[in-house]
């Protein structure tokens, strides 16, 4: 698997409709600074379900949309596309192509896309989950990501490797199996209360 394309419109700083081609292996993009080279990847983290604003290097919601420049107006809707070359179906679906969506507006209405069918961005979490490539993988390695590896508390730490070792999805069903006990118990407490009531 790897990243074919991405495509953006209206996302930080990149108004007009792009979309960039990337090959199998190495690729590399240059340009001056302060032209969207960091903007692309955080594209990136962000349609794979980024929800941290301080992450994404904005202080609101709304920061990665265009916010307009000089003669230009600013947008109303962020749009980012991933295509993902999926032939040898190291993600679990039939498709050989995968195309992730995520559009925001203005109002702050969020939307997700997999093939250009709605989806929760649960699914798409899930989709990526210890793939080592999710929001949480470590496919992405910003700058100073590696230092703050090397001063991270233990368990924090721990987080990292597990995501690497692929557990992070079976500690997540865990706690959704462990939650869904407590619902049952409480509901079986209250069915003795009620029986012992009846008696
Ligand atoms: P460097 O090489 O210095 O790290 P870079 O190529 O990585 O730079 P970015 O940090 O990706 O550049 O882009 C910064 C530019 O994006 C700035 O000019 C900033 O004004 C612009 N920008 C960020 N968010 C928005 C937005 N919402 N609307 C318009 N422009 C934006």
């Amino acid at each position: 698997m790897y990243l074919k394309r991405v495509e953006l419109q209206g996302f930080k700083s990149f108004a007009d409709r792009i979309e960039i081609e990337f090959q199998p292996g190495i690729n590399a993009i240059v340009g001056p600074n302060g032209s969207g080279k960091s903007n692309i990847t955080d594209a990136i983290r962000w349609v794979l379900g980024e929800q941290s604003i301080k992450t994404l290097r904005g202080s609101k919601l709304e920061d990665v949309i265009f916010a307009g420049s000089h003669g230009r107006k600013p947008m109303g809707m962020a749009e980012v596309s991933i295509i993902l070359d999926n032939s040898d179906h190291l993600l679990p679906l039939e498709y050989s192509e995968i195309c992730i969506t995520r559009r925001v507006f203005r109002s702050g209405e969020s939307e997700f896309y997999l093939n250009k069918v709605p989806c929760r961005l649960r699914d798409i979490q899930e989709l990526f989950m210890d793939t080592g490539i999710g929001k949480d993988g470590y496919s992405i390695i910003s700058q100073g990501q590696v230092d703050e590896f090397l001063i991270s508390r233990p368990e924090e730490r721990r987080m990292i490797f597990e995501e690497t070792a692929g557990i992070m999805k079976h500690r997540a069903r865990k706690r959704e199996a462990e939650k869904k006990l407590e619902e049952t118990m409480a509901n079986l407490t209250r069915v003795d209360d009620i029986l012992t009531e009846i008696e």
